[in-house]
């Protein structure tokens, strides 16, 4: 099982940035409404997650660490609109098998209660002793990659894995205003952003993560037609500092990189004629979970529509309509 999961840990973990974004699914899974992020030399050295959710058990612990261990699906139909996270029961068990994992968690009220397991690469049986925690789970990854040295050689610069996390922490923290999240790098605070579902906090979390300048070229949207609504913000082609990486969408709150979602709106900018500008975006779609399906892959971020062709027409025609009203010069005042 041991070589079972560390390539199984090849498709789940190929950097800190992987390992952050399935602890902090579980963290979302679990119910949270806080959720901090610690790193320490780009997640080389430390990655902790640490949340208020439902925490886990004395007698589920060792279980959580073990390959297919799942507590989040019951029945194969239910794979059908899914709408926790993660579901196959696999990221923990890579996770350990490549890294000196500990996991405390408590699923109690009493903050004097509480559990803790260490593994090392997997190599021995999790032993499970009491360690105070208050409600929730913290999990730490030290060393990633310290037992396969290949994989280990393949890190890049300590800058350059902590803007992956980065950029993965915002992802995250973008799919979800009603929790609380903290980032930290090296003992010091990143991002603090509160949870708030106002759209004047969301629109001070989204100057926070993706810079004050985004915002104030972008166009606010919010339209529904049928079982489909779409909302959040589109750069115009004033910003002229636009980074074109900038682009967020998520279906029914999961971050989606879809080749249709990104035609759908490059067609729409360049019918509003703002040539060769690159769209910048952060878009929510939601729909019915049962006529998409967002678990196609655990970390290629591709979805899969059930009628492609009525979701592209909505969104193109949408941000058309949206983009069209505030083209430049065109403007009522
Ligand atoms: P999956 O998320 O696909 O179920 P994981 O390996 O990521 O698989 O996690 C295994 C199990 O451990 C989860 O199903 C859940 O029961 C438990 N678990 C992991 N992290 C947390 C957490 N932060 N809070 C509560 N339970 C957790
Ligand atoms: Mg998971």
């Amino acid at each position: 099982p041991r070589l079972a999961n560390q390539i199984a840990a090849g498709e789940v973990v190929e950097r800190p940035a992987s390992v952050v974004k399935e602890l902090v699914e579980n963290a979302i899974d679990a119910g949270s409404r806080r959720i901090e992020v610690d790193i320490e030399a780009g997640g080389a050295r430390l990655i902790r997650v640490r949340d208020d959710g439902s925490g886990i058990g004395e007698a589920d612990l060792p279980l959580a660490l073990s390959r297919h261990a799942t507590s989040k699906i019951v029945s194969l139909e239910e794979l059908e609109g899914v709408a926790s996270l993660g579901f196959r029961g696999e990221a923990l068990a890579s996770i350990c098998s490549v890294s000196r994992l500990e996991l405390v968690a408590n699923a109690a009220e009493d903050p004097q209660g509480g559990w803790r397991v260490v593994v090392e690469g997997r190599q021995m049986e999790p032993r499970v002793t009491p360690a105070p925690h208050p409600r929730g789970t913290s999990v730490t990854v030290r060393d990633l990659f310290f037992n396969t040295p290949a994989r280990r050689k393949f890190l890049r610069t300590e800058k350059t894995e902590y803007g992956h996390v980065e950029e993965a922490f915002r992802r995250l923290a973008l799919s979800r205003f009603d929790i609380t999240w903290v980032l930290r790098h090296n003992q010091k605070i990143v991002h603090q952003l509160p949870a708030s579902i106002d759209t004047m906090a969301r629109e001070r979390r989204i100057g926070a993560l993706l810079g004050k300048g985004f915002l104030e070229h972008a166009l606010h949207l919010d339209l529904g037609a049928g079982s489909l609504r779409l909302w959040g913000w589109v750069g115009l082609p004033t910003h002229s500092r636009a980074q074109a990486d900038q682009q967020y969408f998520f279906v029914n709150g999961r971050v989606v990189r879809d080749r249709l979602v990104a035609h759908a709106i490059r067609q729409a900018y360049r019918d509003v004629l703002f040539h060769g500008r690159h769209p910048v975006f952060v878009l929510y779609l939601e729909v019915d979970p049962l006529i998409v399906d967002v678990n196609v892959h655990p970390t290629k971020h591709e979805v899969r529509f059930r009628d492609g062709r009525m979701v592209h027409d909505f969104l193109f025609s949408s941000l058309h309509r949206a983009l069209a009203e505030a083209r430049p010069g065109e403007q009522g005042d």
